[in-house]
């Protein structure tokens, strides 16, 4: 990874100046200071679930394999039965069955239908099926009126209707989800060649911080970032190096560096970048690596250092809680996603409709936490959860979605249409 060249980029200068980086530009250079993996590791099925897909994967078959019956009911020859055929009303001999997985082989004769279950291959000749709900039968006479006649095609699946032979299925940079496991299954391939799960390395700094188990003293507080940090490293399916909390001390915080530098490919730290206190991690992270300190026109979340320490690419976070998840979210996610070597956008947002006003400053993307719901007309409402406050995690935890108020956008009246960003989906 390369730091971008602050003679190509002006990127010192802003990182070190009063001005104030835009949340695109930074994800722009961010994305463009990182590579995806090359390399690849073959996993069975049930493994490569959330993983990234490494090569394109092609159909060596079709599905289905051959004609067959998409319906229960009885396969006949569409011209037996068309209008102006033979006999109207057609009159036809059920002369057999067929059921998924055990087809019927005996030569046909026109005028002859055979009564077929779902997934059952079609008898040789036969081309449309008859619903059992709609049969008229008596004994093994099958009557279908003229008007009924269905056309050649109904109710039967073709070969290769779902996927061809040679068609290429899903594309590396694929995060395989449930439906691409049932896919590969389909074609019946079981070893799928991934990217190796990024290590992410991940820790809290601050004197003030207190692990889980332990008595508050005066002025401290539990650490809560590394939970949330966990939790929205562990939906991207990275492996995950916990390093714990690291007190505000140059010497502890270089170990610390220097060990998730051998261990991990990312490292996320949060705490200890804003104006008051960058300066002594700025101090460690010269004699390390290459990181840039950037004040980033976003709310929350202004502060994040970025760069490289030994062969690892680090980010260090904000502290206040929501700020960090914030700038996870937005920056540190698609570069891990690209790090990975996984093809992901940004995901979907939605028009929603704001049923109060949301205070909001020009010059600044703000990340608001809101609560949508479907309105009578069908429509998307949204509410803000309040305090705005980027130590308010209990806002993010009633969150249903990310307000997403763009840069150059002033206050919004009740009634503007704004962007959100449903925090979870089905798959
Ligand atoms: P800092 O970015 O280190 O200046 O921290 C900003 C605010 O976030 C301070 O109020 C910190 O106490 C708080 N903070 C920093 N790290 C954590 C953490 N891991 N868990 C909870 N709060 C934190
Ligand atoms: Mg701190």
């Amino acid at each position: 990874m390369a730091v971008p060249d602050d003679r190509d980029t002006g990127l010192r200068e802003a990182s070190a100046g009063s001005s104030l980086l835009r949340v695109d530009e930074a994800r722009r250079l961010i994305l463009a200071a990182v590579s995806p993996s090359a390399a690849v590791q073959r996993v069975d099925l049930r493994s490569a679930l959330h993983r990234v897909l490494a090569l394109d994967q092609v159909s060596p078959i079709d599905v289905p394999p051959a004609d067959c019956a998409a319906m229960d009911g009885y396969a006949i020859r569409a011209a037996d039965a068309a209008p102006g055929s033979a006999s109207v009303p057609a009159v036809l001999t059920v002369v057999g069955s067929a059921l998924a997985g055990r087809p019927y082989v005996a030569p046909i004769a026109p005028g002859q239908a055979v009564r077929v279950s779902t997934g059952a291959l079609m008898p040789a000749g036969l081309d449309a099926i008859v619903l059992v709900e709609d049969a008229r039968l008596r004994g093994n006479q099958l009557t279908v009126p003229a008007d009924e006649a269905p056309p050649a095609g109904q109710h039967c699946r073709r070969a290769g209707d779902d996927l061809a032979r040679g068609m290429a299925v899903l594309r590396a940079g694929r995060v395989l989800k449930p439906a691409d496991l049932g896919l590969l299954a389909s074609i019946g391939i079981g070893d799928i060649p991934v990217h190796p799960p990024l290590r992410v390395a991940y820790f809290s700094t601050g004197d003030e911080l207190r692990p889980l188990g332990t008595q508050l003293d005066i002025g401290q507080i539990y650490d809560s970032n590394r939970y949330s940090l966990f939790g929205m490293l562990q939906r991207l399916g990275v492996d995950l190096i916990d390093m714990g909390i690291v007190p505000d001390d140059p010497i502890a915080l270089e170990a610390t560096l220097r060990s998730a530098s051998e261990r991990a490919d990312a490292i996320l730290s949060s705490g200890g970048v804003s104006v008051g206190e960058a300066d002594f991690t700025r101090e460690v992270m010269e004699r390390l690596g290459e990181v840039l300190f950037w004040r980033i026109a976003m709310r929350p979340g202004k502060p994040l250092a970025f760069g490289r320490v030994g062969d690892a690419v680090y980010f260090g976070l904000p502290g206040n809680p929501v700020a960090a998840m914030a700038s996870f979210y937005f920056l540190v996610r698609p570069a891990l996603y690209r790090m990975m070597g996984a093809a992901v956008g940004v995901p979907p947002s939605y028009a929603a409709r704001a049923i109060e006003p949301l205070a909001k400053r020009a010059g600044r993307t703000e990340f608001q936490r809101g609560v949508f719901t479907r309105a009578g007309d069908g429509g998307l409402h949204v509410r803000s959860t309040g305090n705005q406050g980027s130590a308010m995690l209990r806002s993010m935890s009633e969150a249903n979605c990310i307000i997403v108020l763009e840069h150059g956008r002033g206050p919004v009246a009740t009634g503007e249409p704004v962007d959100i960003l449903p925090f979870d989906g089905l798959l």
